[in-house]
């Protein structure tokens, strides 16, 4: 079995995630910012099915976590996983596309761990909306 170099990896990665982010939905072209390649799980591994697209602020929000807390049940439960989770089931467009709203714990989770509805991003798709640049399909 050949391993991928990391640069056929990346370039895997980003073709696959369509140059977005696997969590926030921004994507690379729009926002103007490198997207970075997401560990899952920090511990899993450079496999394809453990790395994911992010933004650098999902990234840097994530960091090391791999759960957080739900903030309606104040459980700790897994952050969504794009590789084993579908994305329309854990969130969904809201405010004409600007801001994320979670429709399970995971997803609930996942969007205050992530930061995904903070000011800036917010502001910042207000802009891609009117662009027509957002949300991504
Ligand atoms: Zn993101």
């Amino acid at each position: 079995m050949s391993e991928l170099s990391w640069a056929e990896t990346v370039r895997i990665v980003h073709q696959r995630a369509g140059g977005c982010c696997e969590y926030c939905q921004t994507c690379q072209r729009v926002c103007g910012q490198s997207m970075h390649i997401e560990h899952i799980d920090p511990q899993g591994g450079n496999q394809l099915d453990n790395l994911c697209l992010a933004c650098p602020s999902c990234n840097l929000s994530k960091a090391k976590a791999i759960s957080a807390i739900d903030p309606e049940t104040d459980e700790t439960v897994p952050l969504f996983n794009p590789r084993q989770q579908l994305w329309q089931e854990h969130f969904e467009w809201v405010d004409d596309g600007v801001r994320i709203l979670a429709k399970t714990p995971i997803g609930r989770a996942t969007v205050i761990r992530l930061k995904m509805n903070i000011d800036r991003v917010v502001t910042a798709r207000k802009v891609w909306v009117k662009a027509g640049e957002h949300p991504p399909q």
